[in-house]
């Protein structure tokens, strides 16, 4: 028999969505918040470089709209760029009124530095030197464990949703979902007025990513099979510069290594970014990536090079003194030598779509972070927005949830999971086998760099692997390892169908089949509607 739990809110991920929306919530709410491994481990953590936000007299509003604007490539929802950059500035404020401490501006000890990122037209991201993700995600921990109305399940990943409709009831609306508790190995049922999915992105669907393990679209696919809509799932960002070093995984050398001044190589030391954009190493991450992509393949290269070993020492140490420690670690003296780097899958732009209240299609279930699809950085991600978004809409669906959630009820009954299936010794092997294949195929076919012939073949493979996930998926007791493959397996296939659908380029999506901007119609989302919507 499955254990039942009861809240108000369920709230599906700890990173900066979920946390800040959680603290966000009316206290009278009974709030669970689940992480799949340690509460701290997701995207959040591993951010480096900041948090975007108008702080600077001479900077405005309006600038950072356009730069997003611009960095989106005419896909953003100009009204959610409007409402997220023009809650920024509060958002720091926030953060700072729950401790958080942003690396100061010289001799102004109550100002925030700013540095400089890629598609930025002014210094506005706000940091904790280079590790502005561990403060952040240190500081919402440490408020939301003072809080006695919130209970945090780690080691807890949800399997699915449970949606009225699935019940055979209606209207459509959310009742909770079922968990597996991977310390006991049972699914659990856990009831609530309405759920938040803050899972983060999807990038592990690809081999060289700089995502931690728990990145692996598992909202995304959840709201998918419940009936939700998803949007411009073809758009991934791969960040150009990942140290290359088989045992550096997640480890990224952050953008504001070029905002101050890195320069990137090619193996004989000669620059190279000039001859792909006129904004040279602060173009946006997609040229970036692509001119990486492109000298690597003309020069059969395994990597290229970043130097900022040019500036003075004490310069690097004081601004960058994590990634110097790791780099160190690797046997790279970055004051020294140039930096081997490659690119990486990132960032997913899509996700559920949603609204500025961060609502789904189904009544109650809300999607946030990452995660969702809200319309802020449409065809391409303008660096540290993607943080301020979680806050933003954080902040939005909790104020939405706090007005609507005495009309939902929480439902009495609901089924128990069927916990008889049992386990198949042969599954593991299977399960890591195809792991395997679908981040290589998505990587050489689904990549920085598309063809139509490519994304065809990818689906082919999509398809067979998703029939085959299907059949154990349903008469096998079910792992962490499985689930998480099946909805990898359900974000590649969205991510291949939504590029096939694209037949053009535009911003981080770039077909050799059509490699212009097809600028004879009005720019479109790619939507994708589920069967059962
Ligand atoms: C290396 C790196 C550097 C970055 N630098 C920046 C930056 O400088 N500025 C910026 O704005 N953005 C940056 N980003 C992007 C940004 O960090 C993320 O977009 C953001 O942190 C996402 O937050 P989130 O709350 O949506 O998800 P995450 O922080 O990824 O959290 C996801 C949570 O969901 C949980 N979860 C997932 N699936 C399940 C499940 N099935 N059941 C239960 N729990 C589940 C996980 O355990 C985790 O707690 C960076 C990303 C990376 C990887």
């Amino acid at each position: 028999m499955s254990h039942h739990f009861v809240h108000d809110v369920l709230v599906i991920g700890s990173g900066a969505a979920g946390l800040s929306l959680a603290l966000r919530l009316d206290p009278a709410l009974r709030i669970a918040i689940l992480a799949k491994s340690e509460l701290s481990e997701g995207n959040t953590r591993y951010a480096q470089g900041g948090i975007s936000a108008v702080l600077d007299p001479a900077d405005s509003v309006e600038e950072h709209v356009q730069d997003t604007l611009e960095a989106g490539a005419g896909l953003c929802r100009p009204e959610a760029v409007r409402y997220a950059v023009g809650h920024a500035a509060e958002q720091i404020r926030w953060l700072q009124s729950l401790g958080m401490q942003f690396t100061p501006r010289p001799g102004h000890a109550d100002e925030c530095h700013l540095t400089r990122e890629g598609g930025h037209s002014h210094r506005r991201i706000a940091h904790a030197t280079d590790a502005t993700g561990r403060a952040l995600e240190d500081t919402l921990i440490h408020a939301v464990q003072a809080r006695d109305n919130i209970t945090v399940f780690a080691n807890h990943i949800a399997v699915d949703l449970i949606t009225a409709a699935k019940l055979g009831q209606s209207p459509q609306h959310i009742l909770g979902a079922y968990v597996l508790d991977r310390d006991s190995g049972h699914v659990q049922v856990f009831h609530a007025r309405s759920v938040v999915l803050a899972t983060g992105g999807a990038s592990k669907v690809y081999l060289y990513t700089s995502n931690p393990d728990v990145s692996t679209g598992d909202g995304i696919a959840m709201a998918w099979r419940a009936g939700c809509r998803t949007a411009n799932m073809e758009f991934i960002q791969f960040h150009p510069t990942y140290l290359y070093h088989p045992k550096a995984k997640s480890f990224l050398l952050s953008e504001a290594l070029r905002g101050e001044g890195a320069r990137l190589l090619l193996p004989d030391g000669s620059s190279f970014m000039q001859k792909f954009d006129p904004r040279g190493e602060l173009a946006p991450r997609d040229i970036v990536a692509r001119a990486i992509d492109h000298e690597m393949k003309r020069l059969g290269a395994d990597h290229l090079y970043l130097d900022i070993s040019f500036k003075p020492a004490e310069f690097i140490l004081e601004h960058f003194p994590n990634i110097y420690q790791r780099c160190l670690a690797f046997g790279f003296d970055m004051t020294k030598e140039p930096l081997p780097i490659v690119p990486a899958a990132h960032y997913t732009c899509g996700g559920v779509s949603t609204d500025l209240h961060g609502r789904t299609d189904i009544r109650g279930l809300y999607a946030i972070g990452e995660t969702a699809c809200t319309g802020l950085h449409g065809a391409n991600r303008l660096a540290s927005n993607s943080l301020l978004e979680c806050l933003v809409f954080g902040e939005a669906a909790a104020r939405d949830i706090n007005g609507l959630w005495r009309a939902w009820s929480i439902a009495g009954e609901l089924p128990d999971w069927d916990e008889s299936r049992v386990t198949d010794s042969d599954e593991q092997v299977v399960v890591s086998h195809n792991w395997d294949e679908l981040r290589r195929f998505m990587w050489d076919y689904v990549g920085i760099v598309r063809t139509t012939k490519r994304l065809q073949r990818a689906q082919r493979r999509v398809d067979l692997l998703a029939h085959e996930i299907d059949e154990y998926y349903s008469n096998f007791r079910i792992s962490n390892d499985l689930i998480e493959l099946r909805n990898l397996v359900q974000a590649a296939d969205l991510i291949v169908r939504s590029a096939l659908r694209r037949t053009e380029s535009r911003g981080l999506h770039y077909t050799l089949d059509y490699p212009e901007t097809d600028d004879s119609q009005p720019p479109r989302e790619t939507i994708l509607t589920p069967p059962n919507y």
